[in-house]
């Protein structure tokens, strides 16, 4: 795209290209996707060619300059159609960012460009780190110095987006402490690729078991020594978490068409459902304009934690209330298996269990709760506060 454009007219054409090839190319195998379990690999390296991982990435190096809500809006976008090619075009770009986000230039160099063409395929393995950071699980990777570079052993039960000649993203605790974080090539010795067992959703999305054998990680594949770690985690973690909106917010927007069209023929007994369209628009246009504001934030290292992890609860809770809203006002109709509501309605469970899952957003939120309340004093802030719980107002709970 010409460097001359106008940041708005790049950010219209970039959604209008997206828009065209979500038509074209991804709306036709949504069926074969999600009931075949179908990997749209052509169309994720389409996305690639017109920018669709590279819409927060600097010029200089081949982006957009858009930010992050546009990449957001670009996950929105795919997520209308399909929620877990959202979830895939959320991996590769959440690889794009690890990528710029690195202090070192030799692992920039090395795959930054391929990743943000969708040349190279990558996977994101960080549940379990972030998992284990926010005190869930032990950390199942070990890595221990060797040289400028490091050797790795241990297993992750379900990386998504990977195959033999894709790449992916892990961390791992280091023998004399801290943590490493690093890309590791899918075909390099050690590398094991095993299925998973079938999933009830997302089946789509090439997610296997990754085990790692003595795997040698050199100096040109690290992300972040453990020196670097701790900023660099805090550094990535606010545009991990909201780039993960879009995929919501395409599975709202498919539901509030489903709910739409709905209404048109049976308006006069869906109106005694509890989640109405104008209520949910309502809320989803809130949400949106919240993530939009936070990007900009995050894109200068100023969004908060607490503010981020509160509107990606509210997301995974909408998301649940929509799919659901949606399947109830097709009837029966939205219980056929062609019919995208029940589908839906399984994605949306999927945004609520990965990676931050609600759980882990209700117990991140409750921890920094407390740890404000303790710095305040008892005049400022006289009660306890309680754990982060369901709201029934998504505005009230991403404040
Ligand atoms: C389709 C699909 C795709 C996915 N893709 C990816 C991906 O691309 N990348 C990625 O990193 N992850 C991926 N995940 C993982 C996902 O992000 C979540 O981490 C995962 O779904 C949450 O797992 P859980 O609910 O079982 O764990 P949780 O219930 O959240 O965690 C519980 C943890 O505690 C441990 N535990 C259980 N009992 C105890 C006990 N008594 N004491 C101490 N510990 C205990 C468990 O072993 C588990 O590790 C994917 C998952 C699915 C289903």
């Amino acid at each position: 795209m010409a460097s001359n454009i106008q940041p708005r007219e790049t950010y219209d054409t970039l959604i209008e290209a997206v828009t065209t090839l979500v038509k074209s190319d991804l709306q036709p195998i949504v069926g074969e996707i999600d009931q075949q379990g179908r990997y749209p690999e052509d169309f994720l390296r389409k996305l690639g060619s017109i920018g669709g991982y590279a819409a927060a990435l600097p010029a200089d190096l081949g982006g957009l300059e858009l930010g992050l809500a546009a990449q957001v809006d670009v996950i929105t976008t795919v997520g209308g159609a399909c929620g877990s090619t959202a979830f895939l075009v959320w991996c590769q770009s959440a690889c794009v960012r690890y990528l710029l986000a690195s202090d070192n230039t030799a692992v920039r160099a090395r795959f930054l460009d391929a990743v943000s063409r969708g040349d190279l395929l990558a996977g994101t393995g960080m549940s379990n780190a972030v998992k284990h950071l926010a005190g869930i699980e032990n950390i199942h990777i070990k890595a221990r110095r060797e040289g400028d570079g490091y050797v790795v052993t241990g297993a992750l039960p379900w990386v998504s987006n990977l195959g033999e000649d894709h790449i992916a993203v892990v961390a791992a605790s280091v023998e004399d402490g801290g943590y490493v974080m690093f890309a590791v090539q899918c075909n390099a010795e050690g590398v094991t690729l095993r299925p998973c067992p079938e999933f009830a959703a997302l089946e789509g999305t090439q997610t296997l078991n990754l085990r790692l054998k003595d795997v040698q990680i050199p100096a040109n594949a690290v992300l972040a020594h453990p020196h670097q770690f701790k900023d660099y985690i805090a550094r990535i973690k606010p545009a991990f978490v909201l780039a993960q909106l879009g995929i919501g917010f395409g599975i709202m927007d498919g539901s509030l068409q489903t709910i739409r069209e709905s209404n048109v023929t049976t308006a006069h007994v869906n109106q005694f459902l509890d989640d109405q369209e104008d209520e949910l628009q309502r809320s989803v246009t809130a949400l949106k304009s919240h993530a939009c504001r936070l990007a900009e934030l995050a894109d200068a290292d100023k969004a908060t934690a607490l503010e981020v992890l509160r509107l990606r609860l509210a997301t995974s809770e909408l998301t649940l209330r929509a799919a659901n809203a949606a399947v109830l006002h097709a009837g029966a109709k939205g219980f056929l298996m062609r019919h995208p509501a029940q589908r839906r309605l399984r994605e949306a469970v999927f945004v609520a269990i990965v990676t931050p899952a609600l759980k882990h957003l209700r117990k991140e939120i409750h921890a920094l709760e407390q740890a404000q309340a303790s710095t305040q004093t008892p005049e400022t802030h006289p009660q306890q506060v309680s754990p982060a719980r369901k709201t029934r107002d998504p505005q009230e709970q991403a404040a």
